[in-house]
């Protein structure tokens, strides 16, 4: 082991101390021996173990554990404090700026322990709650953290589509129009993308020939198929290469392997290699079946209702009538009540559900019941002011730890539609969440279940459930599962909700807004109940003002 690496342990040992509210003096002894182990002119490895003690520097205990480092590769106190802390804040560290205090705060009082849920709570504006944390270090933290994403591979479907327009462009004025077709999982509307695939008309040598510009990516693999890039931004670019066969490659990469294989063993006679058509269309005319698009070559089974011709018309984002799941300047929105509800009538929806956090989320600013009482009394006016548009008076109360919802029966009378969702205590096991769940969805105020299982892609798994009993407790108690449409959400899971849906299930497709721009993540929410063909009528945000009040009357 060389003084690198011995320092590095003792300045994740001080770090991580610090975090913990440990010993502040030993931290920071540990620390100037990091320090100072680093610019040592000889190899600690190479001295005898007593003459350390008399270095500059090193005292009695870091003596010892370096002793113990050198001796077993480990060091215990090290271990045992790892074991003690989460992974996702030993990795906040990597984030610049974020130093132990901070990140003290952030795990132990914002109770959030990864980078992505970090991220997220910048988007809510939580940090700025806390001291230590102004709206300038909130800025910072979020521009770091996406920084910092894109470095690590996988990327929201969002995060690429940014940049898709570009890079398309740049593909085709490098390789024609004609030449350059998208694929794979973003293709498929896929909610986490982990490469940006194309298929690129030419072989491997121009396409690189091509790559050799002033600042080229970094080339990281090479196949007699593909070629990957990775792009400045962190993003895998992988190029199917070949001046042959285009239409085929198009056609493969475009749907999963279940997908692909099951077509391919349906149709055996298929004759793949001709062609260069604008799309992989006519591999279906062929085999006279419906036409598949991408997003739905999830399953094998998809093929039969293409044989019949009875793939389902799926929700489109004009389908979207109103705005289900907001929040206001009343608790930690961004946009005052009107803003929001002006920004929705002049969107062309008809209706705008403001759902404020509820008073158990204190670090959201949510509402007393004294506040619920103003804020009705301004809806009740705007609603003169705005009419045909109409705001309904809504609340996303806190699921408690026993399943009950977070205010009295009289309170949650006053509402239009109560949203219940959990925001505290989200490590627990099935039966737990089940418990919590099961009776938030039997209280007989709960509308909508908000984001289900409080997953934050790439970043919080989300508690276990059991889909089966929550669907049909939710049927039987007709409540409508939200599909939260925050690119980081997109929570409830679409591959769960097909079956649930013939059987009678209601989703709403909810932006789950802290502001007016929130509004469009609506349409992620859209590309995902597309993959689980999902209709406009199973969706209860495309309900018209008409049909939403009718339906809330039942
Ligand atoms: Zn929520
Ligand atoms: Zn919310």
């Amino acid at each position: 082991m060389d003084n690198y690496q011995i320092a590095e342990n003792f300045s994740l040992l001080s770090k991580l101390m610090d975090i913990h509210g440990e010993n502040s003096f030993k931290a920071r002894s540990y620390g100037a021996a990091a320090f100072n182990i680093e610019k040592l002119p000889m190899q600690l490895s190479t001295i005898p173990h007593d003459e350390l003690f008399s270095i500059k520097g090193i005292g009695e205990s870091t003596g010892k554990k370096i002793i113990e480092l050198l001796e077993t590769g480990e060091l215990k106190a090290l271990k045992d404090i790892i074991a003690q802390t989460p992974a996702g804040v030993i990795e906040m560290l990597n984030i610049k700026g974020l130093g132990p205090k901070k990140i003290a705060t952030i795990w132990k009082d914002m109770e959030i322990e990864s980078i992505g849920e970090l991220l997220y709570a910048c988007d809510e504006n939580r940090l700025k709650l806390y001291k230590g944390f102004g709206d300038k270090t909130q800025q910072n933290i979020k521009e770091t953290i996406e920084f910092y994403q894109q470095n690590q591979g996988s990327h929201l479907y969002a995060q690429v589509e940014a940049v898709v327009p570009d890079i398309k462009n740049y593909l085709e004025r490098l390789f024609t129009p004609d030449k350059v077709r998208l694929t794979g999982a973003f293709l498929r509307q896929m909610e986490t993308i982990d490469e940006l695939e194309f298929v690129i008309s030419e072989p491997a040598e121009n396409i690189k020939l091509k790559f050799q510009t002033a600042f080229p990516p970094e080339l990281i693999e090479e196949t007699p198929a593909y070629i990957i890039y990775k792009l400045k931004n962190g993003l895998k670019l992988k190029l199917y290469h070949g001046k042959e066969g285009r239409d085929e490659k198009l056609f493969r990469y475009s749907g999963s392997n279940e997908f692909v294989e099951s077509f391919i063993k349906t149709f055996p006679e298929i004759e793949f290699n001709n062609g260069n058509a604008s799309d992989d269309s006519h591999f279906f005319e062929k085999e006279k079946i419906q036409y598949i698009p991408p997003y739905l070559r999830e399953t094998a089974t998809i093929i039969d209702g293409a044989k019949s011709f009875s793939l389902p018309e799926v929700i489109q984002p004009t389908d979207i009538k109103g705005i289900i799941h907001s929040h206001s300047t009343w608790s930690d929105g961004s946009h005052t009540l009107e803003q929001m509800a002006v920004a929705a009538k002049e969107k062309g929806l008809e209706y705008l559900i403001i759902s404020d956090h509820s008073k158990s989320a204190f670090y959201a600013n949510g509402l007393t019941e004294d506040r619920i009482k103003a804020q009705h009394e301004e809806i009740e006016k705007l609603n003169e002011k705005l009419n045909p548009f109409k705001i309904f008076k809504s609340i996303e109360s806190d699921i408690l730890n026993d399943g009950n919802l977070d205010y009295s029966d009289n309170i949650l009378s006053t509402f239009d539609l109560v949203i219940a969702s959990v925001h505290s205590n989200l490590k627990m096991p099935e039966e737990k969440a089940m418990m919590r769940l099961l009776n938030a969805i039997e209280n007989p105020h709960t509308t909508i279940l908000g984001h289900m299982t409080g997953r934050l892609l790439l970043s919080r798994k989300g508690y276990p459930v059991n889909y089966e009993k929550i669907f049909e407790a939710c049927i039987a108690n007709k409540v409508v599962i939200e599909l939260n449409a925050h690119p980081s959400r997109l929570d409830i899971d679409w591959r769960y909700i097909e079956a649930a849906l013939n059987k009678g299930l209601l989703i709403s497709i909810n932006p789950d807004a802290h502001a007016i721009e929130g509004y469009e993540d609506c349409k992620y929410g859209i590309l995902v109940a597309q993959k689980a063909g999902v209709t406009k009528e199973k969706n209860l945000s495309s309900f018209s003002l008409k049909e939403f009040k009718a339906y809330l009357k039942k």
